[in-house]
């Protein structure tokens, strides 16, 4: 390791808009703040592409969890404009459709039961708080931008600018040195060493290896998973009009979305942009001109693209992310002894629920 001068009061790996709030938030603190992300442009899965000459287009189907107060605080703290997703997101299973929001009745229940079971009434108490908890019968209703991925990641950038926080792009993250007093972070690039009093995580940080301050030593295997998805510009109508549905029946695709909403300016007349998650193994094993094909006709046998619908244009795209067992942040956070910070992300709502506390300083 090459030394450096250069200490920050808190690192915080990623760019991703809760990446960014958190850097407020810190900044908010008076700590000199750096975020480092690995990718050559800030928003992590909220980036934008270019596709088919349209310049900002989602990566891939997002959706937001319903969480009001999340939902309150992005909208005032990016000052969004958001609009129910119509007709609401669906789940397929075995040929059989249910709203989306009710697949947190079955987890719900499931874990009622569990603690009911073994008489943990208090657990069952605190556990009921988490928002992935919901019994519900009417589909809720899911908010998202009306801009999409782009109005969030055009607003993380003015958020950059305007607090005028420090970022550091196309920089990975290798090692962490906790054996000091302080954290001693190894970069991939010059500066390749900065050291902090505090380092913050996500979720889907790529963690190589940690030392900790009794000696002990970590690579919890972090994993790489690719998010793989295929955007089919269409002219032809759309003949069961939907917004987000969740497979859980098919072996290709696992969600697709309607996305003509967001750059309807953009399109021609009569044009529908669609973006279709592959599965990885599926995506691996065919050629993209079989894959395309398939894909093609299963959307128009779900009648979620006209039978006579005619493909335009079309572009694969891959966004890697990294999964770490949840069991293995927790235990880093501990061993770090306060020095590690890990924000729970797998879903973008919840996450900024969890920091309400600290958030709700800043709207
Ligand atoms: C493709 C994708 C789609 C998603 N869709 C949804 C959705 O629809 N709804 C939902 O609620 N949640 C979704 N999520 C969950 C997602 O966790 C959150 O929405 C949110 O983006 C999490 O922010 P994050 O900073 O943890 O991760 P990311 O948004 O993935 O950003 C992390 C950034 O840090 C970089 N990075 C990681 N490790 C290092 C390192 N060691 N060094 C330097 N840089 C590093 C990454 O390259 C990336 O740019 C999705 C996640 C992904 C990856």
């Amino acid at each position: 390791m090459q030394s450096d001068n250069a200490s920050y009061d808190t690192l915080i790996i990623g760019t991703s808009p809760l990446a960014i709030t958190e850097a407020v938030y810190q900044k908010s603190l008076k700590r000199a703040v750096l975020n480092i992300d690995n990718r050559g442009i800030i928003g992590g899965a909220w980036t934008t592409i270019k596709h088919q000459g349209i310049p900002e287009v989602e990566i891939g189907c997002h959706i937001w969890e319903v969480q009001k107060w999340a939902t309150d605080f992005l909208t005032a703290f990016y000052n969004l404009q958001l609009a129910p997703l119509d007709p609401p997101p669906r789940l397929f299973k075995k040929g059989v459709s249910i709203p989306y929001d009710w697949k947190m009745n079955l987890s719900t229940s499931k874990y009622i039961a569990s603690k009911c079971s073994r008489l943990k009434f208090k657990e069952l108490k605190a556990g009921m708080k988490s928002p992935a908890r919901r019994l519900t019968l009417l589909p809720s209703k899911y908010l998202y931008p009306r801009g999409g991925a782009k109005e969030l990641y055009l607003r993380v950038l003015d958020k950059v600018k305007e607090n005028d926080l420090n970022v550091r792009l196309n920089t990975s993250l290798e090692t962490i040195d906790l054996t000091g007093s302080d954290c001693k972070v190894e970069l991939s690039n010059e500066p390749n060493v900065l050291n902090s009093d505090r380092l913050i995580l996500t979720s889907l940080s790529d963690i190589k290896k940690i030392m900790f301050e009794d000696g002990t030593e970590m690579s919890p295997d972090t994993k790489q998973v690719d998010y793989i998805h295929l955007h089919l510009l269409v002219t032809g109508s759309i003949p069961r009009k939907f917004s987000y549905h969740r497979l859980m029946d098919d072996d290709t695709i696992h969600r697709v979305s309607d996305m003509t909403f967001q750059v309807r300016e953009e399109l021609n007349d009569g044009q529908v942009l669609i973006s279709v998650g592959i599965h990885a193994k599926t995506y691996h094993a065919k050629s993209q001109k079989d894959l395309l094909d398939s894909i093609f006709d299963k959307l128009k046998k779900r009648k979620l693209i006209n039978k006579d619908a005619k493909l335009d244009a079309h572009g694969f795209n891959v966004f890697p992310s990294y999964y770490t067992r949840p069991d293995l942040l927790s235990k880093i956070e501990e061993l770090s002894k306060g020095k590690i910070t890990i924000l729970r992300s797998t879903s973008f709502t919840f996450s900024f629920h969890n920091r309400k506390k600290q958030y709700q300083t800043l709207v």
